[in-house]
Order: structure tokens, then C-alpha cells, then sequence
């Protein structure tokens, strides 16, 4: 199923997860995938390294095994930095042949592991390549703080509005603290024409290595109240597990009350969190 068709029946919840680090931790990620699964999202999403056509083989397995195992819809997340025209179409007629209809297309980061390709050098350049080679549902990235390479959030929106012109059905956005910045994206976005859905990306937050992790590569603003919750307390972990849950709960709660498309939970592969968090949320989001 074209994940982008479901918006028009309910606020949509879907889950992302990245593949297991090492191989041999396949069966526990699995293990998760089925405690992930009693959660009934809408979806799951499977993050690909930028790296090239290893990691694509890894996130089609995982994905193709969530749909055709365990029965859940599932998108393909595909960076088109280390990729040619010719790797591309690749993989997308093994997306087709694993009957996998969704992806997530994106230009990805540079790396120290590998040189860039020049075929895809934005996003939108991969967008209408997907749609030029074959009859997918194309979601993209956006970004309610602005992209961290781009100055203003006028051109970041502009930009954006390319990807969705080239053929992108829906958005998912970066995880964000301050619901203000989602707001004032939305708004933004429905000026410059874009009227594809957009699905909120929610991380909790349980751990302070986790927030330097993610000030660091996404630059996202972490505002007072959150700081003062990691601040008071970081060397408690599990009041810090508690007041990260509680704090991704508010979230949810006020996006949802605000008409929010739908949640994308980043789920760092935690079973725990991501049940947690539903507990509290999935009679909101059916009302
Ligand atoms: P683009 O849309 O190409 O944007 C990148 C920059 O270029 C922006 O500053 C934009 O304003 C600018 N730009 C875009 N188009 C143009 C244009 N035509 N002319 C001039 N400037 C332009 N990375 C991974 O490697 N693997 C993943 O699985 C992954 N999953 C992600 C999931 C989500 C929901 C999000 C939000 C990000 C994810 N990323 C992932 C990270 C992503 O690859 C990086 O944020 C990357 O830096 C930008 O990717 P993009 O697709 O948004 O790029």
C-alpha cells in the first residue's frame, strides 16, 4: 500500500528503525520489529547509511521481512549521494521485485567512507528519477528548524517546494523539542503552495549522550524546559527515562490537539520507550 493514501482515512502513527549495528544482533532486532508490531503503526520506516549499495541491500531485507513476515507496510529510506544513475535504478527494480511501494528519498550526508556521486546532487534530483523509473510512493525530509546548510528558511522552504513539485507524496519531518518550529513550518509550507501531508518526527529523548548526539548533527534548538529536565536530571537515568517519555507524551498531546497529519516516532529500536509512548497516545490519535 502507498503509505501517502492512509492521511485521507486517520492521523497517521509509523515508527522508524535503523538495522542492527552488528549481524549478529539480527534476532533481537527482530525481536523488537514484533514487540513494534503489537503497536499496529500505520508504518515502519528502515534507515539507510549514505554509504551505497551495501547499506541499500540491508534496509531492503529489513523492510521487505516487515512487510511480507510481519505485515506491516514498510518504506525503504534511500540517500542518492553514493549512488549512480545506474545503481539507482537498480535498486529500484529490487524494491519492485520485493513488492516494496514506499520510499524515502533523500540526498544523505557526506562521509569520510566514500566520495559522492554527482548524479543526485539534491533530493529532488533522486525524487523525479523515482518517478520517472517507476510507480512508487515518494515521501521527503524537511526540516522545521531549517536545514543546517541552508541560511534562510525562506530558500530551505523553496527548496523544499522543488522536492514536492519533482513528485513527493508526503513529509516526515526532523525530530524537533519546540512545537513552535513545527507551527511556524506549516505555516510556511502552506503559503509556498505545499499541501502533501507532514508527519511530525518525535524522538524521545532518555539519554544525555543521545541530545549532544543530535544537537550535533541536526542542530535542532533545545529550549528551557527541556534543558532544566536534562539538567536536573542527567545523573539519574531513570528519572531521566520517565521525564524523556513524558516530555515526547507533551509533545504528541499538543501536536495532535493542533491537527497534526501524523507522528513518526523515532524509536531508536527501544521496544520499551516506543510502547510507553503509545500507551499514552493512541486514543488521542483516533479521536
Ligand atoms: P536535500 O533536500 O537535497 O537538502 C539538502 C540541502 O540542500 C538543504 O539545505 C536544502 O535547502 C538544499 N537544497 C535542496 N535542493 C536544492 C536545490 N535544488 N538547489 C539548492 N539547494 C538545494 N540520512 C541518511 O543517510 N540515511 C537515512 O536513512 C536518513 N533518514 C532521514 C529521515 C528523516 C525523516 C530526515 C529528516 C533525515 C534523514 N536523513 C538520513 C538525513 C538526511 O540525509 C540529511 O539531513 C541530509 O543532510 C539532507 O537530506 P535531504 O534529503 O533533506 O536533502
Amino acid at each position: 500500500m502507498k503509505t501517502s493514501a492512509l492521511f485521507k482515512q486517520k492521523r497517521v502513527l509509523s515508527f522508524e528503525v535503523f538495522p542492527p549495528k552488528q549481524s549478529g544482533s539480527v534476532e533481537s532486532f527482530y525481536s523488537t520489529v514484533e514487540e513494534l508490531k503489537d503497536l499496529a503503526p500505520d508504518f515502519i520506516s528502515v534507515t539507510s547509511g549514505a554509504g551505497g549499495s551495501e547499506n541499500n541491500t540491508e534496509t531492503l531485507e529489513i523492510a521487505s521481512t516487515i512487510k511480507n513476515k510481519y505485515g506491516i507496510e514498510s518504506v525503504v529510506h534511500l540517500p542518492g549521494i553514493n549512488l549512480d544513475k545506474k545503481e539507482a535504478l537498480k535498486v529500484l527494480d529490487d524494491l519492485k521485485n520485493a513488492g516494496i511501494e514506499n520510499i524515502l528519498a533523500l540526498r544523505g550526508d557526506e562521509n569520510p567512507t566514500f566520495t559522492p556521486k554527482n548524479d543526485f546532487k539534491h533530493a529532488s534530483d533522486l525524487i523525479s528519477f523515482i518517478e520517472d523509473n517507476g510507480d512508487f510512493n515518494i515521501i521527503a525530509a524537511c526540516y522545521p528548524e531549517n536545514h543546517l546548510e541552508c541560511p534562510t528558511a525562506i530558500e530551505d522552504i523553496h527548496n523544499l517546494k522543488y522536492k514536492v513539485d519533482a513528485g513527493t507524496n508526503q513529509l516526515i519531518t526532523q525530530l524537533f523539542f519546540d512545537n513552535s518550529y513545527f507551527y511556524d513550518f506549516r505555516e510556511r509550507a502552506a503559503i509556498a503552495g505545499i499541501d502533501v501531508p507532514i508527519e511530525a518526527g518525535i524522538m524521545p529523548v532518555v539519554n544525555k549522550r543521545q541530545i549532544e548526539r543530535m544537537v550535533s548533527l541536526c542542530g535542532v534548538d533545545l529550549p528551557k524546559k527541556f534543558l532544566s529536565i536534562i539538567n536536573t536530571f542527567e545523573n539519574n537515568p531513570e528519572a531521566l527515562l520517565e521525564a524523556g517519555i513524558a516530555y515526547a507524551v507533551d509533545q504528541i498531546v499538543d501536536l495532535t490537539a493542533n491537527g497534526v497529519d501524523g507522528i513518526h516516532l523515532y524509536t531508536m529500536n527501544n521496544p520499551y520507550i516506543t510502547r510507553r509512548i503509545y500507551e499514552s497516545i493512541s486514543t488521542l490519535l483516533t479521536s
